[in-house]
């Protein structure tokens, strides 16, 4: 059997955890299986990383953002790599360039295109464990690229896929994937399963125990994964295809703070604008996510959005250089909040049950967007703790149904 473990970066922090972990992937060895380990860098490096760029250069090339980000997870994997010859075990680290790991040419959000497995399994056949640098790739300049912030998951993933893994799992420093985040909500209670689809939508509104893109491969290439601790043995989170696992309408409650809203106020109400502005903000590489039309009057209308924070003023700019408007509005300080659910599709009245909720929270909805799995609303960001535990609180999340 081949198994993927993927340790995220309190799972190695520090010569005790790296130890820990080392010892985790020695007992999956013993058993006789084939044992690929992909890590993240040690503890909050990578964070420190960009303390040192940015006290450096405010604004620093995105290639060699990333030329720096690739040291942490190399720490990582060549520190693990030591601690299991000492521990009596062959092991041998690599970094994505000796893995061959092509990604797209986007420094910072590079994407996956293909991996060489001659090498791992040329090691694997020496009976030693590998052990592998997430979240970095190669690019067709022979840069090195990194996936996103999180991409370990998806690097964990993709070798999965490619290797065709009999098992991923993805360990962490929370017992699987929580109703809300266990941080923020404290009666989150832990999914003992729960969709890709569903996962998905969890992760991309702000569920960071897993990497959206991860999900996303792992949906396609049918890669089951698990989530757990690397601190205890408890069972984690199956994450896998299905219809609605739980007797549960709404699975979870997610939110993001980088969120920011920008109204452009008294557009030309006439055919095309619409398309004027978003193609501006898409030719900049500018993702946008909610948009709010309002009903067209004395020939103006507005048209709101919701894009990432750091986006926010560039957007403001590019639609004041290509389009006529009255004025323009940046609000960062919003944040946007879900539920997820597969089986809300079937059930009436979830969305007015959320609405409910904020209103007896008294927190005013700023935004509204929902789809056939999820709603998601716009709030001021100051309210997101309390509006995830009243979500969370309406719909008894905190207790099996
Ligand atoms: P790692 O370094 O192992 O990749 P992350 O910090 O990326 O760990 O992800 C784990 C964190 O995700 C948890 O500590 C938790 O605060 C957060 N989180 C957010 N939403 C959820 C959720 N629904 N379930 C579990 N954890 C969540
Ligand atoms: N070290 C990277 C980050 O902090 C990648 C990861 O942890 O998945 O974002
Ligand atoms: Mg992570």
């Amino acid at each position: 059997m081949l198994v993927v473990k993927k340790f995220g970066g309190t799972s190695v922090a520090n010569k005790e955890r790296i130890y820990n972990v080392a010892n985790r992937c020695i007992e999956e060895y013993k058993k006789g299986n084939d044992v690929v380990v992909v890590l993240s860098a040690m503890g909050k490096y990578t964070d420190e990383l960009i303390t040192m760029a940015k006290d450096i250069n405010e604004n620093p090339p995105k290639r060699e953002m990333d030329m720096l980000f690739t040291i942490g997870e190399q720490m990582s994997v060549a520190l693990m790599a030591m601690a299991m010859a000492n521990l009596g075990v062959p092991a041998i680290s690599l970094n994505a360039f000796q893995v061959a790991m092509h990604t797209t040419s986007v420094y910072g959000n590079a994407r996956l295109k293909r991996i060489d497995c001659e090498r791992i399994r040329n090691e694997l056949e020496q009976h030693k464990i590998v052990i592998i640098t997430g979240f970095q790739g190669v690019n067709k300049y022979d840069d090195y690229t990194t996936l996103g912030r999180g991409g370990s998951d998806t690097t964990a993933v993709a070798l999965a896929a490619a290797l065709h893994a009999d098992k991923c799992e993805i360990y962490t420093d929370v017992d699987g994937v929580y109703t809300a985040d266990p941080r923020i909500v404290k009666t989150a209670r832990k999914l003992d399963q729960v969709t890709y689809d569903e996962m998905l939508e969890l992760a991309t509104l702000g569920a960071g125990v897993l990497h959206n893109r991860s999900v996303e491969l792992a949906k396609k290439y049918g890669v089951q994964l698990v989530v757990r601790s690397s601190l205890n043995t408890n069972e984690g989170t199956v994450v896998k295809e299905g219809h609605k696992m739980e007797k549960m309408i709404v699975s979870g409650v997610a939110c993001d703070t980088d969120a920011a809203r920008v109204a452009v106020i008294g557009v030309k109400d006439e055919p095309g604008v619409a398309f004027k502005l978003f193609n501006a903000l898409a030719k900049a590489n500018i993702n946008i996510d909610m948009i709010l039309q309002s009903v067209g009057r004395e020939g103006t209308k507005d048209i709101t959005f919701t894009c990432s924070t750091a986006d926010a003023d560039d957007a403001a700019r590019i639609i004041s250089d290509n389009m006529e408007c009255q004025s323009i509005d940046v609000n960062k300080e919003v944040a946007k909040v879900s539920i997820v659910g597969a089986g809300m599709q079937t059930n009436a009245g979830v969305a007015a049950k959320m609405f409910e909720a904020l209103y007896d929270a008294n927190i005013n909805i700023r935004m509204i967007s929902t789809s056939e799995i999820r709603v998601t609303v716009l709030i001021n960001e100051k309210n997101t703790e309390r509006a995830m535990n009243a979500i969370h609180d309406k719909f008894d999340l905190g207790n099996v149904s």
